[in-house]
């Protein structure tokens, strides 16, 4: 889709899983036809199994189980049999992943670029505006982020009409479930290796997820790059987290499979012995007003948090307006982004991440401002969908007619936040009469229909017959020192699967469950 031009869909929405079946050669599993004896079954092994290997989420019935780990557990929403997905797509998805960690940072220190395009943005919206604030504080001290870690999530879905992968978006900042998602994998596999007779699905076919070791992998290797043995990685969190299960997951393989050797001693005078000291990575978890309190810049730029000086500081917080209640957090974030530590992410790579910044990205020649391979480019672009700033008549004009061909995002992370449907329409005749530059705080998407198909999804220990679509995540790590990219990879996948009534598409927010890929 060129920028400026009108949608070239028709207002049809995606094939129904009738028409779906009627098409294709094959018959396409149907998991709404397993008997009920052993859909029983299946339900019953894969609640045992996620209470026994950590599928969890915290119970948003139980009070403590946002904040006291070990209290008020339940299994995590998922969907209790694998959803199909092409393999050349996912191949290509996956491909994707190193160009776009390359992109990002590039664009990432590009700090015209972020502040010219947020400029707008930045009049109407505060929440980007503080960011942006702190953003051009860190251009005035000439701050340069010399280790960058971005763990990042670039999210798809496939369209039905024309069968190609379109990004969603793409998240720099706390880019969730990699904990999890490898469990997602291994239940999958696991039950088809039970039933996959029974059901005629071979486990093979559900790609293996390692999420959680790259990105304890990427961590450790930052820790490693800061160079400073008693350094601690800092997690910073919300005060209450019912997903901290997955964050824990990926603290616990931090530190347990990454332990470092940082000293060698030589001891004796005939025998030499060489002594490695290994050394746990420690980890630390405070809330932004906590670092507030305990937090100090060292003269050396050293960020000490209770004493301690910290090598990495890794947010699972600090996206949402909500996570800066008063101005201490603000003042925490500002202390963060001052200090020599590496920050995942930056506050350049958290801009890079905005919708806004997606938008300028899909406009002609910008991608060719950041990188040289046209290939790499073409790739990516293919991968676009139509996007438009408010500013474009044009598109208002068709999307104040067809408003449900539309997606209306605002510069906001965690889901739940976007505009659909008629009410597109409505806030776009708003914003035209109010005359005020409230346009600027939003960006227009094509929305995307991926195929519906019947899916199983089980919470709170029921299991639901549903038509449903999935949103394929694809995580990718990457770590540079200066000239020296240590990481740039993809690595592991999230699939979330949501019925398709719901516009929204959060596992955490509630709208949609954890999956995994049958490849097909
Ligand atoms: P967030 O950063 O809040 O996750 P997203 O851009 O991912 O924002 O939008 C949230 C959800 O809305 C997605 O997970 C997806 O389910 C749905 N969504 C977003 N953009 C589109 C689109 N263009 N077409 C269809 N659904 C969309
Ligand atoms: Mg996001
Ligand atoms: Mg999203």
């Amino acid at each position: 889709f060129p920028s400026s031009s009108v949608l070239p869909l028709n207002s049809s929405k995606s094939d129904s899983f009738e028409t779906q079946q009627q098409n294709s050669e094959k018959p396409i599993f149907n998991p709404h036809d397993i008997n009920p004896n052993l859909l029983q079954k299946l339900v019953y092994d894969a609640l045992v199994w996620c209470s026994l290997h950590g599928l969890l989420v915290g119970d948003r019935t139980a009070k403590k189980s946002g904040t006291v780990p070990g209290v008020g557990m339940i299994h995590a929403p998922i969907s209790l049999l694998p959803a199909s997905f092409p393999e050349d797509h996912f191949k290509q998805a996956c491909e994707l992943a190193s160009i776009f960690n390359e992109l990002f940072d590039r664009v990432s220190l590009d700090a015209k670029f972020l502040q010219d395009s947020l400029s707008r943005t930045r009049k109407v919206d505060e929440f980007t505006s503080r960011l942006l604030d702190i953003h051009s504080k860190m251009i005035d001290i000439n701050k340069k982020e010399e280790i960058r870690l971005g763990l990042h999530r670039s999210d798809y879905m496939l369209d039905a009409q024309t069968k190609s992968l379109l990004q969603i978006e793409f998240n720099t900042i706390s880019s969730s479930f990699a904990g999890l998602m490898c469990l997602v994998s291994e239940l999958h596999r696991n039950l088809l290796g039970l039933y996959g007779n029974q059901l005629q699905l071979d486990f093979r076919k559900v790609p293996e997820n390692a999420s959680v070791q790259h990105f304890a992998k990427a961590l450790a290797e930052a820790w490693r790059e800061y160079n400073n043995p008693r350094a601690v990685v800092l997690v910073v969190v919300q005060a209450e987290e019912r997903n901290m299960y997955d964050q824990l997951w990926l603290s616990d393989v931090l530190r347990e499979r990454y332990p470092f050797c940082f000293s060698n001693k030589t001891c004796g005078k005939l025998v030499v012995v060489k002594l490695s000291i290994f050394k746990r990575i420690q980890l630390k978890w405070k809330t932004l007003a906590e670092i507030d309190a305990e937090g100090k810049l060292l003269p050396d730029g050293t960020l000490a948090v209770n004493g301690e000086a910290v090598a990495v500081v890794y947010f699972r917080a600090g996206y949402a307006p909500t996570d800066y209640p008063s101005e201490l957090e603000w003042r925490a974030r500002l202390l963060i982004e001052q200090s020599s530590a590496v920050k995942c992410p930056s506050i350049a790579y958290h801009l890079a991440g905005t919708k806004k910044i997606q938008q300028e990205l899909a406009k002609p020649n910008v991608l060719e401002r950041f990188l040289d391979n046209k290939e790499d480019i073409a790739k990516l672009r293919k991968c676009f969908a139509g996007l438009w700033s408010l500013d474009d008549t044009e598109i208002i004009t068709d999307a104040i007619e067809r408003p449900e061909l539309y997606v209306m995002k605002p510069q906001r992370e965690g889901g739940g936040n976007n505009i659909y449907g008629n009410e597109v329409k409505e806030a776009l005749l708003r914003i035209q009469k109010g005359g005020s530059e409230e346009d600027a705080a939003y960006i227009l998407m094509q929305r995307i229909f991926p195929t519906v198909f019947p899916a199983l999804l089980v919470r709170e220990g029921i299991f639901h017959k549903d038509h449903a679509i999935s949103e394929l995540g694809i995580y990718g790590s990457y770590l540079r020192n200066k000239e020296k990219i240590i990481i740039n990879e993809q690595c592991g996948y999230l699939m979330r699967t949501k019925v398709s009534s719901s516009d929204e598409g959060g596992v955490a927010a509630g709208f949609a469950v954890l999956d995994s890929l049958y490849l097909s």
